[in-house]
């Protein structure tokens, strides 16, 4: 059996000194590869070494977070062009996108923030559209916002992923429609997340692709602990019970998935 945890978080792990056990861990538990998601400038270098290190296992992607964009965006999106054209180049460029739920208390703060998001969101978009590269949307109480400006850009939308998927039936729909694609976290096993498992269920095994957002969002049984990309199977196993999947025909689909949508062979 093979995993592919979509979408995770290391630098946590090698500042805290647990990254080579946590690595070990994803292995003995199947998930063979990983995408490490960047965030910022902070972590870009990072992955892309271990991306280097660890080919074949380890898959980075850069892009500039919307919880870490400030009145100086620019000076980090600047600094994204030349990874794309590096040996060890990026899977995708994420995660990009919007998020309305961490915006300070402040209205006209607020207003200004969202002002740079969306400047920030649009010019990776270009980027990713210049050199075709999968992007991976970080949405969060922004779905519409985040739809009007790719649908603005003229985004490829085969490429499209609204990454730890959290809205419910009709989104699913709109995202669908248009050839996008939603991933999804331990969220899912949270029990009172009934419209996300409707969300799940119309898109479909044959479209399902699963990530762990390590070190956030642990599944169940393991919920209340610090997440890890070796946990992505509770989160398979979660979903194998729920709809009577066999685990190994869940792992194989969205393994098959995952490297699809990241063009990984
Ligand atoms: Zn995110
Ligand atoms: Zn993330």
């Amino acid at each position: 059996m093979k995993w592919f945890d979509s979408h995770c978080h290391l630098k946590s792990f090698s500042d805290n000194g647990t990254l080579d056990e946590i690595l070990v861990h994803a292995k003995s538990n199947f998930v063979i590869r990983l995408t490490a998601v960047g965030t910022s400038l902070e972590d870009w270098n990072l992955y892309q070494n271990l991306s280097q290190k660890y080919s074949g296992f380890v898959y980075y992607s850069v892009g500039l977070h919307p919880c870490y964009v400030d009145e100086k965006f620019e000076i980090q999106i600047e600094k994204i062009e030349p990874f794309i054209g590096d040996e060890f180049h990026p899977v995708a460029l994420g995660e990009i996108g919007l998020d309305y739920f961490h915006l300070p208390k402040d209205k006209s703060s607020a207003k200004a923030l969202v002002g740079f998001q969306k400047v920030a969101f649009s010019k990776q978009l270009d980027l990713a559209i210049k050199y075709d590269l999968p992007i991976i949307v970080h949405s969060r109480n922004s779905f519409s916002d985040c739809i009007e400006i790719l649908e603005s850009k003229g985004v490829n939308w085969n490429r499209v992923l609204f990454h730890c998927f959290s809205e419910g039936i009709e989104e699913i729909r709109i995202l669908n429609d248009r050839g996008g694609h939603a991933s999804f976290t331990g969220i899912l096993t949270y029990k009172k997340n009934h419209s996300l498992r409707e969300a799940a269920m119309k898109q479909g095994l044959e479209n399902l692709i699963l990530e762990t957002d390590s070190p956030y969002l642990t599944p169940e049984p393991k919920r209340g602990k610090s997440n890890k990309p070796g946990y992505l199977r509770h989160l398979g196993n979660f979903i194998c019970e729920k709809y009577g999947i066999k685990p190994e025909v869940l792992a194989h689909q969205t393994f098959y998935n995952t490297n699809k949508f990241y063009d990984i062979n």
